[in-house]
């Protein structure tokens, strides 16, 4: 067992939820990987080839069920989206540009 401390795990801020958060993340572009397999419905190629997930005309990845307001495709969800941690800095940033896009007010925080 060695005691170096995880820079990682430091950077996560274990205040932020995704049960209070509207998935903003599954707005942000991913980038499908050669391991990757998702439906074909669900790939978006531009003209170089490059191939990332779908959105809608709002911005949103097409995997996300709108009925439920989750990923209908959990169980195989890109490398991308799993290694996407719940507090991370990616998972801030893109709170807090949601937030400033739409000029959503910070929650009050009581204490
Ligand atoms: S990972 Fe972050 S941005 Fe994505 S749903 Fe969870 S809290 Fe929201
Ligand atoms: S595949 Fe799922 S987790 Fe990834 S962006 Fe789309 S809805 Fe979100």
């Amino acid at each position: 067992m060695n005691n170096i401390p995880d820079p990682y795990a430091e950077s996560v801020d274990p205040s932020v939820q995704c049960t209070s958060c509207e998935a903003v993340c599954c707005r942000l572009t991913v980038v499908l990987l050669p391991d990757d397999h998702v439906p074909e419905w669900l790939i978006h190629r531009d003209e170089r080839g490059m191939e990332t997930l779908a959105k809608n005309e709002e911005g949103w990845c097409l995997a996300v069920d709108p009925d439920k307001l989750c990923c209908s495709i959990y169980e195989e969800r890109p490398t991308i989206c799993r290694k996407f941690a719940m507090g991370s800095p990616g998972c801030r940033d893109a709170r807090l540009e949601w937030r400033n896009h739409y000029s959503i007010p910070t929650p009050v925080v009581l204490i």
